[in-house]
């Protein structure tokens, strides 16, 4: 496995890849990695010739400057973990790299898929997901790229940037790995105690709830998401961020329980913010 930090190294073994006409599949991460991760390697690992994960923190989607600071950060277990996993190439760049000094930045944003759900409640935080992760697709070349769908929003803006702006790959989604209680697996779960781990497991039995008061035919929208609310402030320490039910493809809120709904949520426990979704067929 070969691990680059430079634009030049990583370039120049893309090249030779090129060259003898591997597919490249590219998985961008912000380290931490899990075993969620690395459904994504396996993905990669299955649908093209070459797999490319990258590790980067990066600052411009943090809108909250402690969050940045609190990242966890887990590079030689990271590494060691991509090997294990058949890594081809694992793309480290400094912050330096990423972002050398500009008079000019550019920006860009999915306006319609960013004004509800995280966009709304973490400004600039697609603006900067957007900026990174174009300018990887740029440095990697891939033909195919993983994305969780556990980031259900990411997920569809990164797809619209694809489409477009005609970049010549496709953007494949992967179910969301789960803990034992059903706790979606995330890089920050580490940071939990002990107690806001157990509070955190009502994230799982809401979606659950969730489940069980549409078969047991609740249909009220707002009813319904009372209920839910209500659940999860049964927590000690939890504070919702959103709770929102929305049309899966183009993200705009729902008014009726109908179709595929997502119902998608981020919640404090403490101060750690965590995320999670699912999409529902309501029944007619
Ligand atoms: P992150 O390192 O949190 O930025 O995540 C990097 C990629 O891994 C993103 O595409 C995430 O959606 C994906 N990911 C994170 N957690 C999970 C999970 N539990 N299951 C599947 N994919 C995940």
């Amino acid at each position: 496995m070969k691990v680059v930090s430079k634009i030049s190294e990583l370039k120049n073994q893309i090249g030779e890849w090129k060259a003898a006409k591997y597919s490249i599949g590219f998985c961008p991460t912000m380290g931490s990695l899990h075993a969620g991760h690395m459904d994504l390697v396996e993905a990669s690992k299955k649908e093209t010739d070459k797999t490319i994960l990258s590790i980067f923190v990066n600052p411009t989607q943090f809108n909250d400057p402690k969050d940045f600071h609190q990242y966890p950060v887990n590079t030689e277990i990271d590494l060691m973990l991509c090997e294990s996993k058949g890594v081809d190439l694992v793309f480290l760049p400094e912050v330096t790299t990423m972002y050398p000094e500009t008079k000019t930045p550019i920006q860009l944003s999915i306006p319609a898929l960013q004004k509800n759900l995280c966009g709304r409640t973490r400004p600039g935080h697609f603006e900067g997901v957007l900026q990174i992760v174009s300018k990887l697709f740029h440095l990697t070349e891939p033909n195919k790229t993983f994305f969780g769908l556990k980031d259900y929003q990411q997920f569809r803006v990164i797809s619209a940037m694809v489409e477009n702006l005609n970049f010549p790959l496709e953007v494949i989604g992967v179910p969301t790995r789960r803990e034992e209680d059903g706790l979606a697996m995330s890089s920050r779960n580490v940071r939990l105690s002990n107690k806001e781990r157990e509070t955190a497991s009502l994230i799982p039995r809401m979606f659950a709830l969730a489940k069980k008061t549409i078969h047991s035919g609740e249909r009220d929208i707002n009813l319904w998401k009372e209920i839910l609310r209500d659940f999860l402030l049964t927590g000690d320490s939890l504070r919702i961020d959103y709770l929102e039910v929305v049309d899966p493809i183009g993200l705009e809120p729902k008014d009726k329980l109908e179709g595929e709904v997502l119902l998608a949520i981020a919640v404090f426990v403490g101060d750690v913010r965590l995320i999670d979704n699912q999409i529902i067929q309501i029944p007619n």
